[in-house]
């Protein structure tokens, strides 16, 4: 678990991060309330032009001098870049419509996306959109990564490029790309499973008042994010049951019916660091004995089995004689180690199995940044958007893959209908 530690393992909540007193409102425009309209019209700097290839009826192949009508036509706004730099450049794009020698006409359309059963209608991605998928991912960027609030983003583009698009768009934007990566998350999942070993680790989340969980699994290769409860399905759910390899994860409970698992270690030092500092004298001599053994250092270092081993056995040693001791916090500390004893020690006949879940934690660390900043997630949509680009994101990463360039050809191609592409992985 990262983020926020108690000793009863519940999660707390800083006070920086209690909600604001609700008004019962529902965020964005209220019923009755005056729309919001562009001041002034968009001005296109230039035109593109969709014509239709062939016939819709009888196949036929059209010509460029055939006869050509203004059909439809939708502002683009789109991020491009110029000398280094980035602008917004709006284009007009204009889809014509074409007759054809036999009578029939036939109009260029704008690509339309899959409709998500089970989604808002708003989601149904399409060409015909305001913002192009460059803009769009820029927007997901500012948000996803860099942790800017859609009022902020609102006044940043404003501001530093001169267009205005409303807190609604942005939304939908960001929500868009989240839809487009979805797919791509299934894919990562077979991925994973075929890891030989995998990291996970979970810390708490609010999706609006509801108190949720977010889980990360990963491998050297790939990283889902799942918002969710914290029962051991959904774990199961992400790893699944036929995962052959090797899981690295904390003493969650959710996590003991993989056989395979190393616990991680750095946890159990920071109990005994933090007995060691405590006011109980015996839990102070049995915290201070661990940190004096050393094994921190040596997990730290990874110096191998046969320095490890020793140590390891004194420490079961040390344990066993402090399983009935009189300080609670002692006890627990000593019966939890002896109870996972195979968990604590697999890395030690595995020297390719990590001793500690730092992976997992360090990938939920810009995640808890986002939670202290955003209090989380708004709606089951909002929380499966961010989980989904934020999978895409660091797998990206991991794969060694630009990951805003990835997503900008993903929500391309998913506004056209088109199939989404894999993560490469490195060759
Ligand atoms: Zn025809």
């Amino acid at each position: 678990m990262s983020g926020s530690r108690t000793q009863s393992g519940s999660p707390q909540v800083a006070p920086s991060s209690l909600p604001v007193t609700p008004s019962g409102r529902k965020p964005g425009k209220q019923p009755g309330a005056k729309g919001v309209w562009r001041s002034a019209p968009l001005e296109a700097e230039g035109t593109r032009n969709h014509y239709p290839a062939a016939c819709a009826i009888c196949g036929t192949v059209f010509e460029l001098w055939d006869p050509n009508r203004g059909h439809s036509a939708h502002f683009v706004l789109d991020l491009e870049p110029v000398g280094g730099g980035i602008r917004i450049a709006c284009l007009r794009h204009i889809h014509h419509a074409t007759q054809c020698a036999c009578g029939a006409v036939t109009a260029a359309r704008p690509g339309m996306g899959v409709l998500i059963p089970g989604r808002s209608r708003d989601l149904l991605l399409s060409e015909a959109c305001l913002v192009g998928p460059t803009l769009a991912t820029f927007i997901a960027a500012l948000s996803v990564r860099y942790h800017i609030s859609r009022t902020r983003i609102r006044e940043f583009l404003a501001g530093w490029f001169g267009v205005t698009l409303s807190v609604g768009t942005l939304d939908r934007c960001i929500r868009e790309v989240g839809v487009a990566c979805e797919p791509v998350v299934e894919t990562l999942l077979d991925d994973l499973r075929q890891a030989g070993v995998i990291h996970a680790d979970e810390t708490p989340w609010r999706q609006k008042e509801k108190r949720c969980w977010l889980w990360v699994v990963l491998s050297s290769t790939t990283a889902i994010f799942h918002i969710g409860s914290r029962q051991g399905e959904e774990i199961r759910d992400l790893i699944g049951d036929a995962f052959l390899g090797w899981l690295v994860s904390d003493g969650y409970g959710a996590y003991r019916s993989y056989k395979k698992r190393q616990r991680c270690l750095a946890h159990l030092i920071r109990k005994g660091v933090a007995l060691a500092g405590g006011l109980n004298p015996q839990g102070a001599h049995f915290g201070a004995w661990l940190l004096r053994e050393g094994l921190i250092h040596e997990v730290a270092e990874g110096t191998g089995a046969r320095i490890v081993n020793p140590i390891l056995a004194r420490l079961k040693r040390a344990c066993k004689r402090h399983r009935d001791d009189e300080a609670e916090k002692v006890r627990a500390l000593a019966r939890e180690v002896l109870n996972d004893w195979t968990a604590i020690t697999a890395f030690v006949t595995n020297p390719d199995l990590p001793a500690t879940n730092n992976e997992a934690e360090r990938a939920l660390r810009d995640a808890v940044i986002a939670r202290r900043i955003s209090h989380g997630t708004r709606s089951e949509e909002g929380s499966a958007a961010y989980a989904a680009t934020m999978s895409v994101l660091e797998t990206c990463r991991r794969r060694g893959v630009d990951p805003w360039a990835f997503i900008t050809d993903l929500l391309t191609d998913a506004r056209r209908g088109l199939p989404h592409r894999a993560i490469p992985l490195p060759a």
